[in-house]
């Protein structure tokens, strides 16, 4: 019995706060974890950030709405979905994703949750749990599943080494140089041809 577990950024949809920052034009919202490595400091500078430009939950749904998924994401996850139990393992927020997940058809996802004061604005970040990722592969491996993973960078690596087999897709240089134990692939095709290649293998040992 076999689980696919996708990262959603950068695999299967843009970067979130990139897009957030070319939509809005407010270039402060390009900072990442490359820049800002305390997640936590980095979060609570984008909630004061957006505070400061009045912009509310709504108004940053709005703008997400307006994203659409990479282009073949649908028909690959579709795909995926036709054959596999897939879950989505992202470290975004339930109310970020929402507008992109009802174009991806609405696929399981597990990520985390934004608290929003009385007048809407964004007041509090809550992870599920640390190091989610990682824990939600060994618990479905506890249940008696075998899981193949796939994503892109740094917050994926603990995911796909826990993972009976672990790929990357789309990532950035510096993680294929630090991570060379899992395999890369640019296209969903050969991503795809992995994954039923690693099913099948789990599925007869
Ligand atoms: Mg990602």
């Amino acid at each position: 019995m076999q689980v696919v577990c996708l990262d959603l950024e950068g695999v299967l949809v843009p970067e979130i706060w990139i897009a957030f920052a070319e939509r809005t034009g407010i270039a402060e919202f390009r900072r990442t974890t490359r820049d800002e490595p305390d997640y936590d400091r980095l979060m609570r500078w984008r909630l004061a950030l957006l505070r400061q430009h009045r912009l509310k939950l709504a108004d940053i749904q709005g703008v997400i709405a307006g994203m659409a998924p990479l282009p073949g994401a649908r028909e690959f996850l579709d795909d995926l979905r036709s054959r596999y139990q897939v879950i989505i393992l992202s470290d975004t927020f339930y109310e970020f994703a929402d507008p992109l997940m009802r174009q991806l058809g609405r696929p399981t996802l597990f990520c985390h949750r934004l608290e929003t004061d009385a007048e809407g604005y964004v007041a509090a970040y809550h992870l599920r749990q640390p190091d989610q990722k990682r824990q939600a592969v060994q618990a479905l491996q506890g249940l008696n599943f075998r899981v193949i993973a796939a994503g892109d960078s740094y917050n994926d690596t603990a995911m796909l080494g826990a993972a009976d087999a672990g790929f990357l897709i789309h990532p950035p240089a510096n993680v294929v140089a630090q991570f060379p134990q899992f395999a890369v692939h640019s296209s969903y095709a050969g991503l795809k041809a992995s994954i039923d290649a690693a099913a099948a293998r789990l599925g007869a040992g």
